[in-house]
């Protein structure tokens, strides 16, 4: 297969060249070259985002808002400057509609206690997937334990499709919120995301996307997902970690409660009453990650420049490569089968303990991550406790899946 990928009309991508942004892969573990497979977890980060953090340090440090000072405009600047690119990156109607968290998980705990907890009670339901990870789980059990709310499951078959006609059964005006995995980290499922916010919408019910391993590889446009939140996370798409984004619209944000008491969401403060800021400030109680805004930033930049569609297309076949290299090894089983997947192959290999292969082919050089990749229901469905995970990122190689499976079949035969 050849290495290089490309849409029509879309720079070709060259992924040679694209390894010569990260650094870190040229280093070496236990001797050997880094075969970097845990992008799922955490990827690893282009020079160009390091150096936006370093010259954000070097040059324009200063805490933001307010400040008259020279230091503190250009911080400010910056931090909102890179507000404007990733809200364009996602397609946000308005800048204003994209508020900075710490990620994924922030992001849905912001909804679950700012938007739903006042607006739910006994008898009202919200809906998840069997596949979420525990952050799209955990903060609506803590909601329904508040508010007497119950959680629905949406189940997922064998392949690991999500089961639409369960989804549609289980949909009523009772259902408060849908939230729903855009792909899944432990199965590499892609979701009908689209689909399900407009089945959702035609009963007023708002729907959740955690996109946290969407935004790395595909072009995501929050207009066109017909979504009423869509939550990210820096770290999985290049950028620096603790940082990352909710996106709502703005009738939505103005109408829900701040999520925390501070700084900066406030326009006036008296010990009678206290008047909130304007979205997104509303949001960002505290002094925030500023120069992970500005990694962030750098991180959208890059990836533009790549072209999400060239981006796109040269990890669908890596994916397809890959799947098809591992399959070769004996006794392995991939789990998650699904027809439309990206970035993640879970797997198993007979009679060997994920952890025990994760532990041995580091000794090749090789980082995967083993374990309930923090979605326990999902891989249990399978009867599983854990699983191997090879995810993949836009610097990875067919030769690379070539390195990980030799190092798997090396591990069968200390095994055999
Ligand atoms: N959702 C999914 C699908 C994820 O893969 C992750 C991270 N593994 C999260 C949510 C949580 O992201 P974070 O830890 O960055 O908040």
């Amino acid at each position: 297969m050849s290495l290089a990928a490309h849409d029509a009309g879309a720079p070709a991508f060259d992924v040679a060249r694209v390894r010569e942004d990260f650094p870190i892969l040229h280093r070496e573990v236990h001797g050997k070259p880094l075969v970097y497979f845990d992008t799922a977890a955490s990827a690893q980060r282009p020079l160009a985002v390091i150096e936006a953090v370093s010259d954000f340090y070097r040059h324009h440090n200063a805490n933001i808002h307010r400040g008259v000072h020279t230091l503190s405009q250009e911080a400010t600047d910056a931090y909102e400057g890179a507000r404007d690119r990733i809200a364009a990156f996602i397609n946000a109607p308005s800048r204003d509609e994209l508020v900075f968290t710490r990620g994924t998980t922030e992001s849905i705990n912001l909804v679950a206690q700012a938007y739903l907890r006042p607006r739910v009670g006994p008898g009202d339901q919200v809906l998840v997937s069997q596949m979420e990870h525990h952050s799209n789980i955990v903060p609506w059990q803590m909601l329904c334990r508040q508010t007497g709310a119950e959680l629905k499951v949406i189940p997922f078959d064998d392949d690991g499709v999500l089961d639409m006609a369960a989804f549609r059964a289980l949909l009523s005006e009772r259902v408060k919120l849908v939230g729903i995995v855009m792909v899944s980290n432990a199965l590499g499922t892609v979701n009908p995301v689209a689909e399900i916010c407009r089945e959702a919408a035609a009963l007023d019910i708002p729907v959740l996307v955690d996109g946290a391993q969407a935004m790395p590889h595909q072009a995501v446009d929050v207009q066109a997902l017909g979504c009423s939140f869509f939550c990210f996370s820096g770290h999985k798409m290049y950028g620096p970690t603790g940082i990352g984004g909710l996106w709502a619209p703005l009738s939505l944000l103005e109408a829900m409660e701040p999520y925390q008491g501070g700084g900066e969401m406030i326009r006036r403060v008296s010990f009678e009453t206290t008047e909130f800021n304007d979205p997104p400030g509303k949001f960002e109680a505290g002094t925030p990650n500023i120069a992970g805004a500005v990694g962030l930033g750098a991180a959208v930049d890059y990836l533009q420049g790549l072209g999400m569609d060239a981006i796109g297309a040269y990890e669908a076949g890596l994916l397809a490569a890959g799947t098809e290299r591992l399959l070769q090894v004996e006794g392995l089983r991939i789990v998650g089968t699904a027809p439309h997947k990206a970035g993640v192959i879970s797997f198993t290999l007979e009679g060997i303990h994920p952890h025990d292969i994760g532990t041995i082919i580091d000794h090749h050089g090789v980082a995967i991550r083993t374990g309930h990749h923090c979605a326990m229901p999902a891989i249990a469905r399978f009867g599983l406790p854990a699983t191997a995970r090879a995810s993949l990122g836009l610097y990875n190689t067919v030769e690379e899946f070539g390195v990980l499976a030799d190092a798997l079949e090396q591990t069968r035969a200390m095994f055999a």
